[in-house]
């Protein structure tokens, strides 16, 4: 698979733009296409009145060796990464001993988590309520100004910005793509899909309760 950045088009244009944006850059015919996903999608804004999108997609051609080849000169096309997760460790057969997590917080909650996919049996203590009890303490305070020291918008199931809208913008320096990891795993919990591509994503406020 090829890897495209930086593919230009206005923000109205078509799917079949799209298509045809990326047979002229890789200058090949339509039937050597087969098809392409986002991986990013962002905006340059910095025209009011030329407002464009910017792509890098994901493309599978037939002869992707020759593309490349004919290619090797533009910085834009490479080689697809692998981004898939790589497992730092596997659970012994018959593992005797149980890792403890403190806090169900987002670093809480993706420790489990992969502690759990990699075969061993995690334990996690969160000393906070559940995230529904938590919604109707932090309403609490919101809405009729009472405040619960042990269960309110920073402590419990879920952690400190489980009533936020969840905006997910650290993604920059990621070179072993452990953030991708993380959006799919949102995206497994319920998060919008778009996620996983968009340039600024957003789960979108109160969707993080149900997620958690
Ligand atoms: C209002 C608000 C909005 C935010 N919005 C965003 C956003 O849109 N995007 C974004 O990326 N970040 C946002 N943040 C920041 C984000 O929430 C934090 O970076 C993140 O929660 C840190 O995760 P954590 O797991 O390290 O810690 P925490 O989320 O603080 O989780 C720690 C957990 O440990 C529990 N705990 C503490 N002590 C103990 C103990 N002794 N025993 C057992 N459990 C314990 C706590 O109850 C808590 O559940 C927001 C934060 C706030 C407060």
């Amino acid at each position: 698979m090829l890897r495209i950045t930086e593919i230009k088009l206005p923000i109205n244009h078509t799917p079949s733009d799209l298509a045809s944006a990326i047979l002229y850059r890789l200058q090949i015919n339509l039937d050597e296409f087969i098809g392409y996903h986002i991986f990013r999608q962002g905006y340059d804004a910095r025209r009011r009145d030329k407002i464009f999108m910017v792509y890098t997609l994901d493309v599978d051609v037939k002869n992707e060796a020759q593309v490349l080849a004919r290619l090797a000169d533009d910085t834009h096309i490479m080689v697809t990464p692998n981004t898939q997760y790589q497992w730092v460790a596997h659970a012994p057969q018959t593992p005797t001993i149980r890792p403890l997590v403190i806090g169900a917080g987002p670093c809480g909650l993706l420790a489990t988590l992969l502690l759990a996919q990699m075969g061993f049996k995690p334990i996690m203590l969160e000393r906070g309520k559940s995230v529904r009890e938590r919604t109707k303490d932090t309403f609490a305070l919101w809405r009729k100004r009472e405040f619960n020291a042990e269960s309110n918008v920073q402590f419990g199931e879920g952690g400190a910005g489980t009533f936020s809208d969840g905006k997910l913008y650290t993604q920059i320096k990621d070179p072993n793509h452990y953030g991708r990891k993380v959006l799919e795993e949102f995206v497994k919990a319920g998060a919008p899909p778009e996620i996983l591509y968009l340039s600024k994503p957003h789960i979108g406020t109160f969707r993080l309760v149900s997620m958690v």
